[in-house]
């Protein structure tokens, strides 16, 4: 066999793909041969490489949840921006048209009015508050993000 014969062989070597003889026969030629054992390190490190970069792949689904989170919450703050917004719409809807009526009902009495008044403020002023709340966070996260 000649030394191309057996640098034939070195790829299947490797792989662990030749028969007992043929294994004997290339590693008795690799003591003796320094061109081929030259050549089977740059598999080695071909391999090598071609591992290290099959091992990246894990890495670049990390990336794609990554990018998914940042989707997700952009996707949740705008539902929330949403939901805030129609229920402070409805609310003030709601509450004009439930203080109108309170108002124009003489059987109510005052204090019940007032109560009532009170009561659609304050829910309104709460959906408000949370409404900053989660904007503020929402900027929060977005500029953490970009720093990144
Ligand atoms: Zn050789």
């Amino acid at each position: 066999m000649t030394c191309k014969d057996y640098k034939d062989l070195l790829m299947g070597y490797l792989d662990g793909e030749l028969s007992q003889e043929q294994k004997q026969d290339l590693e008795k030629h690799l003591q003796t041969c320094s061109d081929c054992r030259q050549e089977l390190e740059g598999f080695r490190k071909l391999i090598a490489i071609t591992d290290e970069v099959t091992l990246r792949e894990p890495e670049d689904k990390l990336w794609d949840q990554y990018w998914g989170g940042i989707y997700n919450r952009l996707e949740r703050s705008l539902g929330w921006m949403l939901f805030g917004i129609a229920a402070i719409a409805l609310l003030l809807y709601g509450g004009f048209e439930a203080v109108k009526t309170l108002v124009n009902d003489p059987t109510i009495g005052f204090m019940l009015k007032i109560g009532i008044c009170a009561l659609i403020g304050g829910l309104a002023i709460l959906f408000v508050s949370v409404l900053r709340e989660r904007l503020f966070f929402w900027s929060h996260d977005r500029y953490k993000d970009v720093r990144r």
